[in-house]
């Protein structure tokens, strides 16, 4: 059985689970930690401690070490994104893909860590001068869904270590064995104890005894938005109060005009809904198409859907791999079978696969005659299942597309410029795209979404600092003029 790491150690849990391949039920990935609410509370208490002399360390031993486990991550590519495709189920192209991005990160904020900046102001007052600087917030929790089992903890862990915070990581029950992979290049790399600990375990137990604990000053979460609810409430209703950032669902449009290239936007349709099977917040679920190219639209991407291999994750010429596990999919056949019942036609897929070995294979499905009130529009699926919405008009388009309670990725398809840039303005969603898919995003600009997809601070990139450090502002008096402690109104 793997262990848990806490307070510099490996240890050894009551409780394990089986991390089983989507692919292939009948293999067992490996046998992982469960840990208890002690055992999380070990490992805050050890975050705890490490505080002060971490966040205190040079910046050049944190460079060099997050440099370490980038080159680490990269040098390792195949073996590791076998290992998540394994566990997760995405294609091992999308696996790699997604084990070079970790490593990418984690070179990205080894190079912040030597940019940390500051200002430096004269005060509204004589011989005054005021600073502004970055200081870490303290023990930082981070909480993963299974969708990004190495690229989502890289995007918390990196930044949160190289502003000078300790980390207690917990990653989803499903894909603990990525987890435990980049933790043990982590701890390889010289992280000293305490600093780093990865406690595996159920949200219900080593989640919430971070978000009890007062020892966590600040939660990064990224998963459903019903839980992201309790734990923004728990955050907020906790003593002391702790900082919180939530990264939550998606219900993304993806707008076709009648001027698009086709081509483009099949591709883009393709690669937005259904690709890593869909289960990406970013995918696009619902697809907006102008009345003059709909039929077109529909019936290239149809064609296009039929040519879609759904198969083993591992095999060498599969698209599409299988849902994540038996809970997924029930839920994709039964939105599936919603979307039937709400009177929408589906034009393409939706069939349950055989393959060689037993796993959770779907056929994407392609849902049209969709209003965008069903609640297979309304909904986050979070499976190869797309609408296609018919719309007027780029006004109705624009319109339909930003009905959501949802706001995380927009996109859109036209070779105008017009309306390209006029979508660019309105969208009402914290990243879009134009001729691109919805999802496949860079890792040095920030990420994140509004409304009900996103709480606090963007993450990655320059901004992620918003969240990982607390803003101080010092006033020194230089003896270089009369002493006026006060301004006029001033506190
Ligand atoms: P989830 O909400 O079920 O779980 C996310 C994490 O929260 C897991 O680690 C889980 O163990 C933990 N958790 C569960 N209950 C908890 C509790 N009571 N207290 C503390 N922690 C708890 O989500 P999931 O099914 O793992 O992931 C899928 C969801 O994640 C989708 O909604 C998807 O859109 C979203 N997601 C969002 C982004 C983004 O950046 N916006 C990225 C990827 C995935």
């Amino acid at each position: 059985m793997t262990k848990n790491y806490i307070a510099g150690e490996w240890v050894n849990a009551t409780e394990a689970s089986p991390d089983i391949n989507p692919s292939n039920t009948g293999d067992v990935v490996g046998e992982f930690a469960r840990a208890s609410a002690a055992e999380a509370e070990a490992a805050i208490a050890a975050a705890h401690d490490a505080f002060p002399a971490w966040s205190r360390s040079s910046i050049q031993l944190r460079h060099d070490i997050l440099k370490k486990v980038g080159d680490e991550i990269i040098a390792r590519k195949d073996e590791l994104g076998r290992l998540l495709s394994r566990e997760e189920g995405k294609t091992l192209p999308e696996g790699i893909g997604e084990v070079t991005r970790a490593g990418q990160i984690f070179q990205f904020f080894a190079g912040e860590c030597l940019r940390m900046a500051g200002e430096k102001l004269p005060s509204v007052r004589p011989a005054i001068d005021v600073e502004i600087t970055r200081e870490p917030v303290g023990v930082i929790g981070l909480i993963t869904p299974w969708n990004f089992p190495i690229a989502i903890p890289a995007w918390k862990i990196a930044p949160a270590l190289a502003y000078g915070n300790t980390v207690v990581f917990k990653p989803a029950e499903l894909v603990p064995g990525s987890a435990h992979a980049l933790s043990e290049i982590i701890i390889k790399a010289g992280i000293p104890a305490g600093v780093f600990n990865l406690v595996m375990g159920r949200g219900s137990i080593v989640g919430e005894a971070m978000l009890k604990s007062p020892k966590v000053s600040a939660i990064s979460f990224t998963g459903s938005v019903s839980t992201g609810r309790q734990v923004a409430m728990k955050c907020v209703t906790g003593d002391p109060m702790k900082k919180v950032q939530l990264e939550m669902g998606g219900k993304n449009p993806m707008v076709v005009l009648d001027d698009a290239d086709l081509n483009v936007a099949v591709e883009c349709g393709i690669n937005s809904a259904f690709f890593s099977t869909g289960q990406r917040c970013t995918a696009s679920s619902r697809i907006i198409v102008t009345d003059g190219i709909h039929d077109r639209f529909v019936q290239a991407m149809t064609e296009r859907m039929r040519g879609l291999v759904v198969d083993d994750a591992l095999k060498s010429g599969t698209h599409i791999g299988p849902v994540v596990d038996q809970s997924q999919l029930d839920q994709d056949l039964n939105y599936i079978r919603i979307g039937k019942d709400e009177g929408a036609t589906l034009a393409q897929g939706g069939e349950l696969l055989k393959r060689d070995t037993p796993g959770f294979y779907l056929e994407p499905a392609l849902f049209t005659n969709v209003d965008n009130s069903m609640r297979i529009a309304r909904e986050e699926i979070f499976g190869p299942v797309a609408t296609v919405i018919r719309a007027r008009d780029y006004e109705e388009a624009l319109d339909i597309a930003n009905d959501t309670p949802f706001g995380l990725s927009s996109g859109i398809c036209t070779t105008s410029l017009k309306h390209a840039s006029h979508f660019k303005r309105n969208a009402e969603a914290g990243m879009v795209m134009v001729n691109l898919p919805t999802a496949g995003v860079d890792y040095h600009v920030p990420f994140g979404g509004r409304k009900g997809s996103s709480y606090g601070p963007r993450e990655q990139g320059r901004y992620a600092e918003e969240f990982y450090t607390t803003v101080k502002t010092a006033y020194t008096f230089d003896g270089n003029g009369p002493y006026v402690p006060k301004t006029k109104g001033s506190e």
